[in-house]
């Protein structure tokens, strides 16, 4: 069989006329000679009829307080939509076609509601229809767990399930079709001059998505690692050669200093929506027990500065309140700073790079971005601002390395 997995995003499918070029696309790919398996996210963004979040919405108009279960339940139901109307959009095209839901199209998941894991796959229903001649579209963002509970993989998570269903068929390529041209040095939301990276690895990719670039799902990109999956993104609605994503690190230094093409940071992504934490004078047993209550509550800590004195991380900020009741419960001196924003630069070469973080200090500096917190890996920089900042942060760093302006070396 040749097998090519395609995947649409919300935009890609937010109202019937979308779907009908998003079907002239798969019948190109048809008559190129592949078995096509579709992979549909739900039909637009916040305040879509249909969309993930309106179906969010809607269970907390019933109770703010919703459980897991059910929401899972409420929120699978966007992909089977959008997936009905695009198989309906292409028979109607001259196309076999069938829906599957995640679970019908064997992905198996862990039991974790709302961030579920892929813990096995088994495609083997895809491929029957596919030997039928059907263009085999499954529904995006969900699993089944071993005892038939329906769960979703994250939020973004439609790309996961694209990438792990080419793993199940052992593809070599998947497409991820979205409403950009492709990777981009940052997000074109907020950077007018952002380029697009033509090729980039995993690594980095990972990276960007992890510290906020909406446009491909982590676990997406972790998964095309472990199977030497090449993940395509691609403009739906504009034919370009958009992204590839695969290959191995670019690592050297000297090709980086001898090159006047030679470029330090590939991009500049951000987060929004955090809040800072500061936790002062806390007695040790006292700061395991908070620990635990925050893991507990499933709370996730990132940018996390722990010294003898003083704790200090980042959290989501939805989950403010939250933390604020288990800090309250055990009488800890504490202090809150709200909407932040996280901006990260990110290069595979930037290991072993002196002045980096002068030159990003200096940098913000120069446009009063005030530096709240710093983190770094390997391959990333990471600064946090406050959140009406966040914009001019990225436009200065991107204009800073000159990312607009020089192309990577692969
Ligand atoms: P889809 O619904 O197709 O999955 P998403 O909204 O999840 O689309 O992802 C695409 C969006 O990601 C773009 O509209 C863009 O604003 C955002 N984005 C953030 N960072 C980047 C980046 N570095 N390159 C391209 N797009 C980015
Ligand atoms: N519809 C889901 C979401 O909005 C999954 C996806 O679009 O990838 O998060
Ligand atoms: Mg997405």
């Amino acid at each position: 069989m040749n097998i090519l997995v395609q995947k649409f995003g919300g935009t890609s499918v937010e109202s019937h006329q979308k779907m009908i070029e998003v079907s002239n696309i798969i019948k190109d790919t048809k008559e190129k000679g592949y078995d096509v398996v579709v992979v549909v996210s739900a039909m637009g963004r916040s305040g879509s009829p249909y969309a993930t979040d309106t179906l969010i919405e809607l269970c907390k108009q019933a109770n703010e307080v919703v459980s897991d279960r059910e929401l899972d339940l409420i929120m699978s139901c966007g992909e089977i939509i959008s997936g009905s109307i695009l198989v309906h959009t292409l028979k109607r095209g001259g196309l076999d076609s069938i829906l599957l839901t995640g679970g019908q199209a064997g992905i198996v998941t862990d039991e974790k509601y709302g961030d579920a894991s892929v813990i096995q796959i088994d495609p083997i229903n895809v491929i029957e229809n596919l030997k039928e001649g059907k263009v085999v579209v499954v529904t995006g963002f969900q699993g089944i767990t071993r005892s038939g509970e329906v769960t979703t993989l994250g939020r973004g998570g439609s790309d996961t399930s694209a990438v792990i269903l080419g793993a199940g068929l052992n593809v070599k390529v998947v497409e991820i079709y979205t409403d950009v041209d492709g990777i981009m040095t940052a997000d074109p939301r907020i950077e007018d001059s952002a380029q697009v990276i033509t090729n980039i690895n995993y690594d980095e990719v990972f990276q960007m998505a992890d510290k906020g670039a909406k446009v491909i799902h982590p676990r997406a990109v972790e998964i095309a690692k472990n199977n030497n999956i090449i993940v395509k993104i691609k403009n739906t609605f504009n034919p370009s050669e958009g992204t590839s994503i695969g290959g191995c690190i670019t690592h050297n230094i000297d090709t980086y200093k001898s090159s006047k093409d030679g470029k330090l940071i590939t991009a500049v992504a951000h987060k929004n929506r955090l809040t800072q934490i500061l936790i002062e004078n806390c007695q040790e047993e006292l700061f395991t027990d908070i620990l635990t209550d925050i893991e507990k509550n499933n709370i996730s800590m990132d940018m996390i500065n722990f010294f003898i004195k003083e704790k200090i991380f980042t959290i989501d900020s939805d989950k403010t309140n939250i933390l604020k009741q288990i800090l309250d419960s055990y009488k800890v001196e504490y202090k809150i700073v709200k909407d932040c924003s996280k901006v990260t630069l990110i290069g595979s070469k930037i290991t072993g790079i002196p002045g980096v973080m002068a030159q990003i200090v200096k940098t913000l500096t120069k446009e009063n971005i005030k530096i709240l917190q710093t983190s770094d890996s390997h391959m990333t920089i990471s600064i946090l601002v406050e959140e009406n900042n966040i914009k001019k942060a990225v436009n200065a760093l991107h204009r800073e390395f000159r990312l607009s302006e020089i192309k990577a070396i692969y």
